[in-house]
């Protein structure tokens, strides 16, 4: 009998944590946190304490207390004894925070399967994170390429690629002993690859699933998404900066989303900037070097691809590195200022003070490309729209999600045709019994039986 329990990932978008029982098989599907984790007690600076583990965590009923999952270093200062590892494997979607973010409280000897590409952008983005809580860790990676199942203690999971805001992003099929479960991960339909999700889609309806597990993200009476594709952003962001000659160009955009800087280096090349991105994203691309299946902008060689010097007084030991690396290939503030038409600059929320030194003429555009604040009293936002009121920017939304519409969910549904549907990354689980003929609700914590 296979079963199923989903620890994250209902009524809420991300967090995805799927524990999957199968005879002697033990294997999560993603380890992710929510976003939400511990807002009720947490703000800004007030942060659970980390040199404690999953002590506040399980004070607070933040986390579950989940036999032979956690590092002795987790729980060592919390009041739950430590067991060896009761799992046989995890399987990793994508490199996104609501999918891995739990990962760090995990015991290293757990096997973690996941995308050559993801792997090398999890160790990049280990590298770089400042918070201590934003690493990962060390952990017993194994990678796979598309197609190449894995069978552990008698369980065979077979990644199949699919497109969404982060290379390297899979879907899984889980041969149980009942029949095919189907996990989607997070998929859309509109980006450069979207003949990826397509081959997921044939797969899983070849596979004649007992399950599908869908994201919804979309999946909502009002999608505040938008609808561009990721060539959309492009073109638009062409058009916008070709007229704007005597202006600084300043873009934001999610730090994970390589196809982002992807078409923000070509849109800078095509109206003849220099894009300048930040330590973070040069390291990225530097590290995506290795894995010859995601194409990056060579920051190596590209003349029109150059690192913004911050001026950092004192720079962790990567950021020497690469600026060593390259160190031709830098520039200050001082200088964009001296000539901002000849740039495209990458800048982070974090970083708007850097406003102060690139002194933008007023009336430069500000590429916002990420998803629009879902709440109408996001702090962040209003801080954000201050920097930009001070320095008469012109704000501009260009955004292509990684998830596909409620329509493409529908479409997804009736082609794979699995007989039953679970709704998971959704806020509007109830919406699906419109998409699909039979609808299972997942419930939290609660084992279900597959079949
Ligand atoms: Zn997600």
């Amino acid at each position: 009998m296979a079963k199923l329990t989903f620890y994250g990932g209902v009524g809420e978008i991300g967090g995805n944590k799927i524990l999957v029982e199968d005879r002697d098989a033990r294997v999560w599907l993603d380890m992710g946190a929510p976003f939400d984790l511990g807002e009720e007690y947490f703000v800004e600076f007030l942060q659970p304490r980390d040199r404690f583990g999953l002590r506040d965590y399980f004070a607070l009923d933040l986390m579950r207390r989940i036999p032979g999952l956690y590092s002795s270093e987790a729980l060592d200062p919390a009041d739950m004894a430590w067991e060896p590892p009761a799992f046989s494997a995890i399987f990793i979607t994508h490199v996104h925070y609501d999918h891995t973010q739990q990962l760090r409280f995990v015991d290293p000897n757990i096997p973690v399967h996941l995308g050559e590409g993801a792997r090398t952008i999890l160790e990049s983005l280990d590298t770089t994170a400042r918070a201590p809580f934003l690493k990962l860790g060390t952990h017993a990676y194994q990678t796979f390429r598309s197609g190449q199942g894995t069978t552990v203690d008698g369980l065979e999971v077979e990644p199949i690629h699919v497109d969404h805001s982060a290379p390297a992003a899979y879907g899984y099929l889980v041969h149980t002993s009942e029949g095919t479960i189907a996990y989607t991960g997070d998929l859309r339909h509109h980006g450069p690859k979207k003949a990826l999700t397509e081959d997921f889609i044939t797969a899983a309806a070849a596979a004649k699933p007992i399950v599908l597990i869908t994201e919804g993200t979309r999946v909502t009476p009002d999608d505040p998404r938008g609808t561009l594709t990721e060539a959309d952003v492009k073109a638009d962001a062409i058009r916008l900066l070709t007229p704007l000659k005597e202006k600084l160009a300043i873009v934001t955009f999610p730090g994970r989303d390589v196809d982002r800087i992807r078409t923000f280096f070509e849109a800078a090349q095509a109206v003849g900037r220099k894009f300048v991105v930040n330590a973070k994203t040069a390291h990225l691309l530097l590290t995506l070097q290795k894995d010859t299946h995601i194409a990056v902008p060579d920051v190596t060689r590209e003349n029109d691809l150059i690192l913004f010097d911050r001026l950092m007084r004192k720079t962790d030991p990567w950021e020497k590195e690469l600026q060593a690396k390259l160190k031709d290939r830098v520039v200050t503030a001082e200088q964009i200022a001296a000539r901002p038409s000849d740039y495209l600059v990458q800048l982070d929320f974090w970083h708007l003070p850097e406003l102060v030194d690139l002194r933008p003429p007023p009336g430069s555009p500000f590429i916002h490309s990420k998803s629009e604040p879902f709440e109408e009293d996001d702090v962040n936002d209003a801080v954000l729209q201050h920097w930009l009121d001070r320095f008469g920017l012109q704000r501009h939304q260009l955004h292509a999600s990684g998830h596909l519409s409620e329509r493409e969910v529908g479409e997804m549904i009736r082609t794979i045709d699995a007989k039953a549907v679970m709704p998971v990354h959704t806020q509007h689980g109830e919406r699906f019994t419109q998409l699909a003929r039979r609808v299972v609700q997942p419930i939290r914590f609660e084992p279900m039986t597959v079949g």
